[in-house]
């Protein structure tokens, strides 16, 4: 039987109705030996692609950028980088293919990232290293998985060619998935080229991301505040499970509030609150414990694009008045997502601010591993159970912790029962993460064509809560001699 070519996937390009500043038409640059190394068959399903597209020959040439699409384009944006602005960076190794529209109508760009240079390639050879695109795809999986907004990650296509950077490695091309690629630097670029630029950029976010405020009295305000509440809440989503993003740029933060552009991020083991692995971060501007902070004062960098295109019809002292106060808002907004989220942890309900606080404190003094610290207290409300349990003898509670179990155990009796709280541990609570040993021994092995623990990888981390003994090594902290110190960026 002759196979039939699937139809190619119908794209869709709304971006290009933006002023023609804001993107650049070009085409990814064709590869010499494309291989699909990952594809992810559930995220082709909820996109409405089916998978045997994907998996096949014509799927294969667009996603390595060999067939050009007519329409696609790299964007413009700006970005304040370790707190210096630069006023022109844009996409200088990716290409947005375009949007589809979902089965269950969400719009959503697709976009090669690798792929070629760009009018904003600056220096750079348009190309991404194996590494980083299959840390970025195992990264983005479980943030899905444990339910953080995020980009995800549709194929890792490996290219044939090497790139340059400590030595020569292998070329791969990312398909990242994005509600949108609308950057605060985005709008800060917008800002720089004339305020119908910000005006044209906020009324398409608008209309992309918050429909429900577009018509309000103040629609610019109204995306600040938006964008302050996805904000808030996704950072402090990172902070309960030991997230570190590592270059938050204002070039890396996503208006839609989802997780964006991974790079030498990576989750703590051991709780430091001041934890640094990113090597290029050299002065710990984005350690864990600064990034509720720096998540604000990139937001101050959006308002401040925003209040141009506010004071066009109003009086500017009370238009910075305004966007000043969704800013300030910022903190009370994301202590009350972060109680919540933490609250959960523990599955407990009400304020848990000092319980917490406690635990964190003895968590930093003794040195124990974050994650499992949970999974342990899991483990007394239900010793039995495998699938809320953990490695035995993978944790040692100290002596402070042990004291401090018992009050906490009170409270679980007192407010919601060792039932129910397990159960919503059982769901903030993930025992499999991609922690910075696993990723790099898998990273390793894929660099000498060894997939395997990648997709062993893959396979605990897409159902991250459920302890399953077989896995067991992939649920431990690491040995003292396997920790990783620092993280390198690999673009
Ligand atoms: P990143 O640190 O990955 O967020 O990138 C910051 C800026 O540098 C963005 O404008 C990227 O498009 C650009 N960039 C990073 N790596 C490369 C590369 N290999 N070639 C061209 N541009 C790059
Ligand atoms: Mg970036």
């Amino acid at each position: 039987m002759t196979p039939t070519m699937l139809p190619l996937p119908t794209f869709e390009q709304t971006f290009t109705e933006l002023p023609d500043i804001m993107f650049a038409k070009v085409a990814p640059t064709p590869v010499t030996k494309p291989e699909a190394m990952l594809l992810n068959d559930t995220l082709a399903q909820e996109l409405g692609l089916d998978p045997d597209w994907l998996s096949s020959p014509e799927a294969l040439q667009i996603l390595s950028g060999n067939q050009a699409l007519p329409d696609t384009i790299a964007m413009a944006y700006a970005g304040h980088q370790f707190g210096h602005l630069s006023p022109r960076l844009g996409d200088g190794r990716a290409h947005l293919l375009g949007e589809l529209v979902t089965p269950t109508g969400q719009r959503v760009d697709i976009q090669l990232k690798g792929s070629g240079v760009t009018p904003y390639s600056r220096r750079g050879d348009g190309r991404a290293p194996l590494g980083p695109v299959l840390r970025e795809y195992l990264v983005s999986e479980f943030m899905h998985a444990v339910g953080v907004p995020t980009s995800r990650s549709l194929a890792a296509i490996s290219s044939g060619e090497s790139v340059w950077r400590q030595g020569t490695e292998p070329g791969a091309i990312l398909t990242r998935v994005a509600a949108s690629h609308i950057r605060v630097g985005s709008f800060e670029y917008a800002a720089s080229q004339g305020v119908e630029f910000v005006k044209a950029l906020a009324d398409y976010t608008l209309g992309r991301h918050f429909p429900e405020v577009e018509n309000s009295e103040e629609p610019y305000l109204s995306l600040l505040q938006c964008a302050v509440a996805k904000q808030t809440e996704l950072i402090a989503q990172w902070m309960s499970f030991g997230f570190i993003h590592g270059v938050m740029n204002t070039d890396n933060m996503l208006v839609s509030g989802e997780t964006v552009d991974y790079g030498p991020c990576a989750f703590m083991d051991t709780y430091v609150p001041s934890q640094v692995y990113s090597y290029i971060d050299r002065q710990g501007r984005y350690r864990y414990d600064h990034q509720p902070g720096i998540g604000q004062w990139n937001l101050v960098r959006l308002a401040q694009a925003l209040v141009s295109v506010m004071t066009v019809d109003q009086d500017s002292d009370a238009v910075v008045a305004k966007a000043q106060a969704a800013i300030n808002g910022y903190e009370q907004q994301y202590k009350h997502a972060y109680a919540q989220h933490m609250a959960a942890k523990l599955g407990l309900q009400g304020d848990t601010a000092t319980l917490v606080d406690k635990l964190l404190a003895i968590l930093a003094k003794d040195k124990l591993d974050y994650t499992l610290t949970f999974r342990y207290l899991m483990t007394l409300l239900a010793p039995t159970s495998t699938a809320y349990g953990m490695p035995e003898q993978a944790y040692i509670a100290s002596p402070a912790l042990q004291k401090w179990q018992l009050n906490w155990l009170q409270r679980v009796e007192q407010e919601t029962g060792p039932e129910q709280a397990l159960s919503l541990m059982s769901q903030h609570n993930p025992i499999f993460i991609p922690r910075n040993h696993l990723l790099d021994a898998a990273l390793k092995a894929a660099y000498q064509d060894d997939l395997t623990q990648i997709n062993d990888l893959l396979e605990v981390i897409r159902e991250p809560f459920t302890y399953r003994p077989e896995w067991q090594h992939l649920a431990l902290a690491p040995k003292p001699e396997e920790k990783i110190v620092s993280t390198f960026c690999g673009t």
